[in-house]
């Protein structure tokens, strides 16, 4: 039987993971903690309705998906909230990599 492939759990993002995560190490970095551990134990608890609306966050935060479509094209952040903050970051002085 082939090896079944596992995917991120946040939606757009399509990294392989490991069979006993539920994010690729890339997201799992990038996400808020409470972000992260919420789909996990979300999943884990078979809670589908909150799992289903934290990997829609998870992916609005990660700029893979857009759920302000109904905002004119002019009006929209064309930069993920991610990159916004580790720009902002950065410019602070402050560092993000442990
Ligand atoms: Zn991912």
């Amino acid at each position: 039987m082939a090896k079944r492939v596992h995917r991120c759990d946040v939606p757009g993002c399509g990294t392989e993971r490991t069979r006993w995560q539920r994010l690729c190490t890339r997201c799992f970095t990038r996400l808020p903690g409470e972000m992260r551990t919420g789909i996990i134990d979300a999943h884990h608890q078979h809670r589908d309705a909150d799992w289903r609306r934290l990997r829609k966050a998870a992916a609005v935060y990660l700029g893979f998906a857009n759920l302000t479509s109904k905002i004119p094209p002019t009006q929209q952040h064309r930069v993920p909230l991610a990159r916004v903050i580790e720009l902002q970051q950065r410019l602070l002085g402050e560092r993000t990599d442990a």
